[in-house]
Protein backbone atom coordinates (compact mmCIF):
# COMPACT_ATOMS: atom_id res chain seq x y z
CA UNK A 1 0.00 0.00 0.00
CA UNK A 2 1.12 3.18 -0.73
CA UNK A 3 0.77 4.84 2.27
CA UNK A 4 2.75 1.93 4.19
CA UNK A 5 5.83 2.90 1.58
CA UNK A 6 5.53 6.94 2.89
CA UNK A 7 5.26 5.82 6.25
CA UNK A 8 8.48 3.57 5.93
CA UNK A 9 10.02 6.60 4.17
CA UNK A 10 9.39 8.83 7.15
CA UNK A 11 11.08 6.30 9.21
CA UNK A 12 14.23 6.24 7.30
CA UNK A 13 14.05 9.96 7.10
CA UNK A 14 14.76 9.60 10.84
CA UNK A 15 17.62 7.70 10.85
CA UNK A 16 19.32 10.04 7.66
CA UNK A 17 18.96 12.90 9.92
CA UNK A 18 20.16 11.41 12.61
CA UNK A 19 23.54 10.19 10.57
CA UNK A 20 23.81 13.52 9.23
CA UNK A 21 23.54 15.03 12.53
CA UNK A 22 26.70 12.52 13.38
CA UNK A 23 28.18 13.47 10.11
CA UNK A 24 28.04 17.24 11.47
CA UNK A 25 29.23 16.57 14.83
CA UNK A 26 32.55 14.38 12.96
CA UNK A 27 33.27 17.32 10.75
CA UNK A 28 33.12 20.26 13.46
CA UNK A 29 35.72 18.21 15.70
CA UNK A 30 38.93 19.47 14.20
CA UNK A 31 37.51 22.78 15.36
CA UNK A 32 37.96 21.97 18.76
CA UNK A 33 41.87 22.02 18.56
CA UNK A 34 41.99 24.74 15.47
CA UNK A 35 42.42 27.88 17.81
CA UNK A 36 44.85 26.15 20.32
CA UNK A 37 47.03 24.33 17.60
CA UNK A 38 47.16 28.21 16.54
CA UNK A 39 48.50 29.41 19.42
CA UNK A 40 50.61 26.99 20.00
CA UNK A 41 52.08 27.50 16.41
CA UNK A 42 52.47 31.44 17.37
CA UNK A 43 54.42 30.51 20.69
CA UNK A 44 56.66 28.56 18.63
CA UNK A 45 56.99 31.39 16.39
CA UNK A 46 57.57 33.91 19.36
CA UNK A 47 60.06 31.14 20.88
CA UNK A 48 61.90 30.83 17.71
CA UNK A 49 62.42 34.72 17.46
CA UNK A 50 63.33 35.62 20.70
CA UNK A 51 65.94 32.83 20.86
CA UNK A 52 67.56 34.04 17.91
CA UNK A 53 67.05 37.30 19.36
CA UNK A 54 69.06 36.41 22.14
CA UNK A 55 72.14 34.23 20.26
CA UNK A 56 72.64 37.90 18.24
CA UNK A 57 72.80 39.31 21.94
CA UNK A 58 75.48 37.12 22.92
CA UNK A 59 77.69 37.51 20.04
CA UNK A 60 76.99 41.13 20.36
CA UNK A 61 78.20 40.60 24.04
CA UNK A 62 81.37 38.71 23.07
CA UNK A 63 82.51 41.54 20.72
CA UNK A 64 81.97 43.88 23.57
CA UNK A 65 84.06 41.97 25.92
CA UNK A 66 86.54 41.35 23.03
CA UNK A 67 86.85 45.15 22.89
CA UNK A 68 86.51 45.75 26.59
CA UNK A 69 89.88 43.69 26.91
CA UNK A 70 91.80 45.13 24.14
CA UNK A 71 91.08 48.61 25.38
CA UNK A 72 92.33 47.23 29.09
CA UNK A 73 95.34 46.22 27.28
CA UNK A 74 95.87 49.67 25.31
CA UNK A 75 95.32 51.37 28.76
CA UNK A 76 97.69 48.81 30.38
CA UNK A 77 100.43 49.22 28.28
CA UNK A 78 100.42 52.78 28.11
CA UNK A 79 100.48 53.49 31.63
CA UNK A 80 103.64 50.74 31.18
CA UNK A 81 104.64 53.34 28.86
CA UNK A 82 103.77 55.89 31.71
CA UNK A 83 105.15 54.80 34.96
CA UNK A 84 108.06 53.18 33.80
CA UNK A 85 110.59 56.08 33.60
CA UNK A 86 111.48 55.22 30.62
CA UNK A 87 109.78 58.78 28.71
CA UNK A 88 111.21 62.03 29.97
CA UNK A 89 109.41 64.32 28.07
CA UNK A 90 107.37 66.31 29.33
CA UNK A 91 104.84 66.90 26.24
CA UNK A 92 105.11 63.51 25.52
CA UNK A 93 103.99 61.95 28.98
CA UNK A 94 100.95 64.43 28.75
CA UNK A 95 100.35 63.48 25.48
CA UNK A 96 100.39 59.79 26.73
CA UNK A 97 97.95 60.91 29.68
CA UNK A 98 95.59 62.32 27.46
CA UNK A 99 95.42 58.59 25.19
CA UNK A 100 94.99 56.87 28.32
CA UNK A 101 91.86 59.24 29.12
CA UNK A 102 90.25 58.52 25.73
CA UNK A 103 91.17 54.82 26.04
CA UNK A 104 89.42 55.17 29.98
CA UNK A 105 86.40 56.86 28.25
CA UNK A 106 85.91 54.00 25.86
CA UNK A 107 86.20 51.64 28.38
CA UNK A 108 83.68 53.22 30.32
CA UNK A 109 81.05 53.47 27.34
CA UNK A 110 81.93 49.99 26.27
CA UNK A 111 80.98 48.69 30.29
CA UNK A 112 77.48 50.77 30.29
CA UNK A 113 76.94 48.55 26.90
CA UNK A 114 77.97 45.72 28.82
CA UNK A 115 75.28 46.11 31.62
CA UNK A 116 72.88 47.66 29.24
CA UNK A 117 73.24 43.91 26.68
CA UNK A 118 73.39 41.91 30.16
CA UNK A 119 70.32 43.84 31.24
CA UNK A 120 68.57 43.21 27.79
CA UNK A 121 69.46 39.72 27.78
CA UNK A 122 67.89 38.78 31.59
CA UNK A 123 64.94 40.43 30.48
CA UNK A 124 64.63 38.32 27.32
CA UNK A 125 65.85 34.63 28.66
CA UNK A 126 63.19 35.56 31.82
CA UNK A 127 60.56 36.03 28.51
CA UNK A 128 61.71 33.09 26.90
CA UNK A 129 61.23 30.99 30.49
CA UNK A 130 57.51 32.53 30.72
CA UNK A 131 56.69 31.49 26.97
CA UNK A 132 58.36 28.14 27.52
CA UNK A 133 56.20 27.20 30.06
CA UNK A 134 53.26 28.81 28.48
CA UNK A 135 54.09 26.33 25.61
CA UNK A 136 53.95 23.03 27.75
CA UNK A 137 50.74 24.23 29.29
CA UNK A 138 49.11 24.91 26.06
CA UNK A 139 51.15 21.33 24.35
CA UNK A 140 49.35 19.43 27.74
CA UNK A 141 46.54 20.72 27.06
CA UNK A 142 46.34 20.14 23.20
CA UNK A 143 47.12 16.45 24.10
CA UNK A 144 44.56 16.35 26.61
CA UNK A 145 41.71 17.60 23.92
CA UNK A 146 43.08 15.34 21.00
CA UNK A 147 42.53 12.29 23.26
CA UNK A 148 39.14 13.34 24.01
CA UNK A 149 38.18 14.20 19.91
CA UNK A 150 39.85 10.63 19.59
CA UNK A 151 37.26 9.67 22.31
CA UNK A 152 34.48 11.45 20.91
CA UNK A 153 35.03 10.27 16.94
CA UNK A 154 34.92 6.40 18.06
CA UNK A 155 31.80 7.40 20.13
CA UNK A 156 30.35 8.69 16.97
CA UNK A 157 31.89 5.52 14.79
CA UNK A 158 29.96 3.50 16.97
CA UNK A 159 26.48 5.49 16.61
CA UNK A 160 27.25 5.99 13.54
CA UNK A 161 27.46 2.19 12.44
CA UNK A 162 24.61 1.16 14.47
CA UNK A 163 22.60 3.72 12.51
CA UNK A 164 23.65 2.76 8.70
CA UNK A 165 22.79 -1.16 10.21
CA UNK A 166 19.53 0.13 11.23
CA UNK A 167 18.52 2.54 8.20
CA UNK A 168 19.52 -0.37 5.80
CA UNK A 169 16.93 -2.59 7.49
CA UNK A 170 14.56 0.09 6.70
CA UNK A 171 15.92 0.88 3.34
CA UNK A 172 15.60 -2.50 2.03
CA UNK A 173 11.66 -2.11 3.00
CA UNK A 174 11.16 0.52 0.43
CA UNK A 175 10.29 -1.16 -3.42
CA UNK A 176 8.93 1.87 -4.96
CA UNK A 177 12.37 3.04 -6.47
CA UNK A 178 11.35 6.14 -8.30
CA UNK A 179 9.71 7.46 -5.10
CA UNK A 180 13.33 6.60 -3.32
CA UNK A 181 14.54 8.90 -5.71
CA UNK A 182 12.19 11.67 -5.12
CA UNK A 183 12.97 11.48 -1.67
CA UNK A 184 16.53 11.68 -1.90
CA UNK A 185 16.62 14.37 -4.00
CA UNK A 186 14.07 16.67 -2.02
CA UNK A 187 16.33 15.71 1.09
CA UNK A 188 19.83 17.36 -0.41
CA UNK A 189 17.58 20.29 -1.80
CA UNK A 190 15.96 20.94 1.63
CA UNK A 191 18.64 20.10 3.50
CA UNK A 192 17.31 18.22 5.96
CA UNK A 193 13.35 16.60 5.78
CA UNK A 194 11.90 15.96 2.79
CA UNK A 195 9.00 14.30 3.83
CA UNK A 196 6.83 15.47 7.12
CA UNK A 197 3.83 14.74 9.00
CA UNK A 198 1.25 17.79 9.58
CA UNK A 199 -1.42 17.50 12.02
CA UNK A 200 -2.60 21.12 11.59
CA UNK A 201 -3.11 23.23 8.59
CA UNK A 202 0.26 24.48 8.23
CA UNK A 203 3.60 22.84 6.07
CA UNK A 204 5.63 22.37 8.82
CA UNK A 205 8.26 22.49 6.42
CA UNK A 206 7.73 26.18 5.03
CA UNK A 207 4.31 27.18 7.21
CA UNK A 208 2.56 27.91 4.41
CA UNK A 209 -0.98 28.21 5.20
CA UNK A 210 -2.34 24.79 3.19
CA UNK A 211 -5.37 24.60 1.19
CA UNK A 212 -8.58 23.74 2.92
CA UNK A 213 -9.47 20.74 0.25
CA UNK A 214 -5.13 19.85 0.78
CA UNK A 215 -5.71 19.47 4.59
CA UNK A 216 -9.07 17.87 4.18
CA UNK A 217 -7.29 15.22 1.68
CA UNK A 218 -4.89 14.66 4.12
CA UNK A 219 -7.34 14.49 7.45
CA UNK A 220 -9.97 12.74 5.75
CA UNK A 221 -8.70 10.11 3.59
CA UNK A 222 -4.98 10.05 4.88
CA UNK A 223 -3.90 10.86 1.47
CA UNK A 224 -0.38 12.17 0.48
CA UNK A 225 -0.15 15.95 -0.67
CA UNK A 226 3.01 17.76 -1.90
CA UNK A 227 3.48 21.59 -0.45
CA UNK A 228 2.75 23.42 -2.67
CA UNK A 229 5.01 26.46 -1.81
CA UNK A 230 8.09 23.84 -0.41
CA UNK A 231 7.44 20.43 -2.62
CA UNK A 232 8.08 18.34 0.54
CA UNK A 233 5.95 15.86 1.24
CA UNK A 234 3.15 15.50 3.86
CA UNK A 235 1.69 12.97 5.28
CA UNK A 236 -1.23 13.07 7.85
CA UNK A 237 -0.05 12.32 11.63
CA UNK A 238 -1.73 9.51 13.12
ZN1 LIG B 1 5.74 23.64 2.51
Amino acid sequence: MIEEEYAILLELQKFDIDIDEEEKKKRSLPLMIEGIAKEIQELKDSLRNKNENYKNLQIKLKRKELDLAEKSNKIDKHQEDLYGGKISDIKELRQIQKVIANYKEEKDSIEEDVLDLMEEMEDLDKSIGHLDEDLKVKEKEFKKRKEEIDLTRSVIKKSMDSLNIKREEIFSKITDDRLLKEYELLRKEKGGKAIMEVDGSVCPGCYLDLPSDAIYQLEKNRKIIICPNCSRILIWKN
